[in-house]
């Protein structure tokens, strides 16, 4: 048997969580305060993933950088590809909130959205 301590990131709470497990199976979740805390246990020990929040460059706008994030949380180990590709990539101004900066990002799938807009210069 093995035990996973956990602490909860969905809220500011921060519930510490323990997760027996039996190999891959799941025997136990305990500590969470709501399901949500369950849910993300439940992920982190058999898949865990991440939503990556930054900075992407801009072309021709009123600021040099734009804050981005995956619209989805992706694989984490994948941030690190998700990273790399989103520091080399440049979008053009002028951007809107909501936008999308890159389409299908480290061939996750997942796209990365602009999360502030930056005006044309
Ligand atoms: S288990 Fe629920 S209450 Fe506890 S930190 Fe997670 S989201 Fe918040």
């Amino acid at each position: 048997m093995d035990t996973r301590e956990l602490t909860c990131i969905n809220c500011p709470m921060g519930c510490r969580i323990t997760v027996v497990m039996e190999g891959a199976e799941i025997l136990s979740v305990t500590g969470n305060n709501c399901k949500r805390g369950e849910i993300y246990a439940k992920t982190e020990v058999t898949a865990p993933v991440r939503t990556v929040t930054t900075t992407i460059k801009v072309n021709g706008g009123t600021h040099d950088r734009v804050s981005c994030k995956t619209k989805e949380p992706i694989p984490k180990d994948k941030i690190f590809e998700v990273m790399d590709v989103i520091n080399r990539s440049v979008c053009e101004a002028p951007v809107r909130t909501g936008d999308i900066l890159i389409p299908d990002c480290a061939g996750t799938g997942i796209p990365i959205v602009a999360t502030k807009g930056v005006d044309n210069i």
